[in-house]
């Protein structure tokens, strides 16, 4: 049996009155981009639904691509026949041949959106029930919570018959609430950050610190293979590789250790925050989590706080690790990130970092760094590169080897 469409039932969309056209149209962008392997899906999106046009194409394949989409609630994939009577019949009982295991109940929803046809949904129903009925002897028509609720779709260019529906992503569609800078590390919360400010629509951009020769190639490496796993919600995402040895090296040298991490986290922030309005983000993310470590006491976070009124959001702030975690595992960064390449913040980890850094001293030692000059030349050297998912990757070798 080969579907021929999903048809798509949109999320919280719905209610956004008067939004709802650019959020349709954001969504279709973004299930253009989820399946960008399927250049021959025709995507047709009116106010309520989405019909995706598989034109041959596998829905094995597209099912879990869609699935990862946000800003849909479920889907069902269908068949279109001819608008017959005789055609559906001959397809119903096809379908109910693949999926009856001999014990289930059934149901048909008959739906008429083209009213020229000669049979109106209450007389598909009965004309459909009454052939399943004759091809399974035993079975049970059951109208409320049926095991199988067999959908036909009566529409002008033909007549469709689902009996799935998958359950969506939810959440809103990437993009609708704007731009942010996710400050991404190699470890677990950051990428777990990331993915639940997509879930509400935020378009994320990666921002990563490197200390090289202090940070190794496969700690980088490891930050873009984590961003390449957030890929598959959007497409594609902009990996910024922010050059930060001069920076540490300087701290380290110039103010004593118990301060080093608030400093460098202010640095970190600033940089962030000049790449944001470089590149039009409205707010920075993080994957900051209260208690886990000294940087992230709430005394800490009101030290590195302060050198912006950005917006910060901390999506697993008040999340315990083991929540974190598991999502970690849904969204398959988990492994990853415990791989155990040295980042530049466990390298210049001080042994004792204050808990409670004073607001005084910090700026105090400022005063020590040329600030604006490593800012600077850190902002020359910014690496942005394209993170595409693998599968494309994987088709893109395939192509090279052609050629
Ligand atoms: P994570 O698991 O995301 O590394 P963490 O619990 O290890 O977080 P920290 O290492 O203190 O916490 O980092 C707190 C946050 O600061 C990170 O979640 C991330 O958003 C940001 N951050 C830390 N190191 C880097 C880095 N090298 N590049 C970009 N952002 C970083
Ligand atoms: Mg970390």
């Amino acid at each position: 049996m080969q579907y021929t469409e999903i048809m798509v039932r949109y999320g919280e969309l719905s209610t956004k009155g008067k939004n709802r056209r650019s959020f349709i149209m954001r969504l279709a962008q973004n299930v253009r981009g989820a399946l960008a392997e399927f250049p021959a899906i025709k995507i047709h999106a009116d106010r309520d639904r989405m019909h995706l046009i598989l034109n041959e194409a596998d829905s094995s394949l597209i099912i879990p691509k869609l699935q990862k989409v946000f800003g849909i609630q479920n889907f069902s994939p269908s068949i279109q026949v001819e608008k017959t009577p005789e055609a559906i019949q001959a397809s119903a009982q096809e379908i109910m041949q693949t999926i009856y295991t001999g014990k289930e109940t059934f149901k048909i929803t008959a739906k008429r959106s083209d009213h020229s046809f000669e049979l109106d949904s209450n007389e598909i129903q009965q004309f459909l029930g009454k052939a399943i009925v004759e091809q399974f002897p035993g079975i049970r028509a059951q109208m409320r919570q049926p095991d199988i609720n067999l959908r036909v779709e009566i529409r002008r260019d033909g007549a469709y018959l689902s009996y799935e529906t998958i359950k969506g992503a939810g959440g809103l569609p990437v993009g609708t609430s704007g731009k942010g800078m996710l400050m991404l590390s190699g470890g677990i919360d950051s990428p777990v950050a990331g993915y639940l400010s997509m879930k509400r629509g935020v378009e994320i951009e990666a921002v990563h610190f490197a200390s090289p020769p202090y940070t190794s190639e496969q700690a980088l490496q490891k930050a873009k293979d984590l961003t390449e796993k957030l890929t598959p919600y959007v497409g594609s995402i902009q990996f910024i590789e922010v050059p930060f040895t001069e920076i540490q090296e300087e701290i380290k040298q110039h103010t004593p250790q118990g301060y080093w991490m608030t400093l460098t986290r202010r640095m970190m922030l600033r940089l962030t925050d000049a790449i944001r309005a470089r590149r039009h983000g409205l707010v920075i993310i993080n994957g900051e989590s209260l208690g886990q470590v000294a940087s992230q006491t709430l005394h800490s976070m009101v030290a590195i706080n302060e050198v912006t009124n950005t917006p910060i959001i901390r999506p697993v702030a008040t999340m315990d690790k083991l929540e974190i975690i598991e999502l970690a595992e849904s969204i398959d960064t988990f492994e990853l990130a415990i791989q155990p390449f040295e980042d530049c913040c466990t390298i210049f980890a001080p042994p004792q970092p204050k808990t409670r850094p004073k607001m005084e001293k910090v700026l105090e030692l400022e005063k020590r760094l040329d600030i604006d000059g490593m800012m600077e030349r850190c902002l020359g050297g910014l690496k942005i590169e394209a993170i595409t998912p693998e599968q494309t990757n994987e088709q893109m070798d395939e192509f090279a080897d052609l050629l």
